[in-house]
């Protein structure tokens, strides 16, 4: 794995020295933390980017990295909407990217929460008093 990492640095020189324009991409990856694995997506413009995104958020917040790819390439994941990776709760603006994010009761609502609780309050602000 190391080894495979020290690899892609030595690539990441080589790619910038061509001064290519690499466009945005949605990417999936696939972290572990405490035994439970997560996936997060978030936009990288090309596998360098990507790369430095996923390692450097696996540093900060001790998680280990299972694997990561460009979402096009993820036929089975394709149809699934993940939160970002930095995902902040609507309610309180936690961020929760360690945890699984609570969605609102209400389907048409795209909002993700940090905990029940907070999902509970946004319902009974947003749904209730129409
Ligand atoms: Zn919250
Ligand atoms: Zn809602």
């Amino acid at each position: 794995m190391y080894a495979f990492f020290a690899n892609c640095i030595v690539k990441k020189r080589i790619a910038q020295n061509e001064d290519q324009v690499i466009p945005a991409e949605k990417w999936l990856v696939s972290f572990r933390k405490n035994g439970r694995s997560f996936v997060r997506q978030f936009m990288a413009e090309g596998y360098y980017e990507a790369y430095d995104t996923v390692l450097t958020y696996a540093e900060n917040r001790e998680v280990e990295v299972l694997w990561f790819k460009e979402k096009r390439n993820c036929d089975h994941h394709l149809n699934r909407n993940y939160p970002e990776l930095e995902s902040v709760c609507v309610y309180c603006h936690a961020i929760f990217n360690d945890k699984e994010p609570v969605p609102c009761y209400d389907e048409t609502c795209k909002a993700v929460f940090c905990s029940k609780r907070c999902m509970q309050e946004h319902y009974t602000f947003r749904h209730k008093s129409k």
